[in-house]
């Protein structure tokens, strides 16, 4: 019987006496189905490994350690690390750190855990109070993983998804888009988990652009740009590139130019701006230093 069986899930749960803390975002998937679908999404092979954030009592990773050919799990908390050892004592292919994610390096616990001869994805069912900076930790990482297949809360998913022009369109949307291609793969309702969370679900699949002609020169000066150009959502891109960059006659002057460079109007909201406009953006302010 799967790991993510109601039944045997609660059985796990009783024999090792947890109860399952929600400090640390802790509802386990108990539909073996959805299980199924979020392995499936992620194209599993033997020739990937998994990265996987928050394993839990070992549902979604016996799913990797089926269908991939090495599994690493990163788990805060010390409780589980004994339920996993048992829970997942057959499959050879599995390692769990007891670790906190914001705080690993994940370059190198990848280059020392993987062999570097196989596509490296992340796959998990996040922890919902840190969803995204775990998103931007795994894209600031530098590690090149060709897919990211991770449940989060509904709305975080229709954020990260949003085009522009969309009021939830924003810099989260972008950091993402930037680099990957969004994909809302399935929305998955309160009950499949045990305790159930207060918000729907839904399993986003993010896989890396091939494109590669929207390279901003400079990243941190484009994760700048696009911030401040969102800092107040109902002022115009001028009147945020103003108040990131300064008010001084100067910097007029130079923003003037650089907006009629890339062709876009200084009284339009950040929220109407590509992807491309921001790289554009960026790319002609680096160009003017003033
Ligand atoms: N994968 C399991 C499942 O699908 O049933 C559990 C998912 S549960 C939503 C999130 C998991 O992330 C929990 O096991 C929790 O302890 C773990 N977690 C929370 N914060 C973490 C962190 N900073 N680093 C690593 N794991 C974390």
């Amino acid at each position: 019987m799967p790991i993510g069986d109601p039944g045997r899930t609660h059985a796990i749960l009783a024999k090792y006496g947890l109860t399952s803390k929600k400090s640390l975002g802790q509802n386990f998937l108990t539909a073996p189905t959805i299980l199924q679908d979020i392995a499936q999404t992620a194209n599993l092979s033997s020739a990937d490994d998994v990265l996987e954030i928050g394993p839990g009592i070992g549902s979604l990773t016996e799913q990797l350690a089926q269908n991939a050919h090495q599994v690493l799990a990163l788990e805060i908390d010390q409780r589980l690390l004994p339920v996993l050892k048992e829970t997942l004592a057959t499959y050879t292919n599995v390692k769990v750190l007891n670790q906190d994610v914001l705080k690993s390096d994940l370059a190198t616990l990848i280059r020392q855990n993987f062999d570097g001869q196989h596509a490296i994805k992340v796959v998990a069912n996040l922890p919902y109070y840190i969803t995204t900076p775990i998103l931007l930790r795994l894209l600031e990482s530098g590690v090149a993983f060709s897919q990211i297949v991770v449940m989060m809360q509904r709305e975080v998913a229709d954020r990260v998804a949003a085009a522009p022009g969309s009021k939830i369109y924003g810099s989260l949307s972008i950091a993402i888009q930037y680099q990957m291609a969004v994909k809302l793969a399935l929305t998955v309702p309160k009950t499949a988990f045990m305790p159930q969370p207060k918000v729907d679900s839904a399993i986003v699949s993010l896989t890396r652009r091939q494109n590669k002609i929207n390279i901003a020169a400079d990243e941190q000066l484009f994760t700048r740009v696009v911030k401040g150009s969102f800092a107040q959502r109902r002022k115009s891109l001028w009147n945020n590139l103003l108040a990131l960059f300064g008010k001084t006659a100067a910097t007029k002057e130079a923003l003037t130019a650089v907006l009629k460079q890339v062709d876009i109007d200084p009284g339009v909201r950040a929220e109407r701006l590509s992807v491309t406009d921001f790289v554009r953006l960026t790319n002609a302010i680096g160009d003017n230093p003033n």
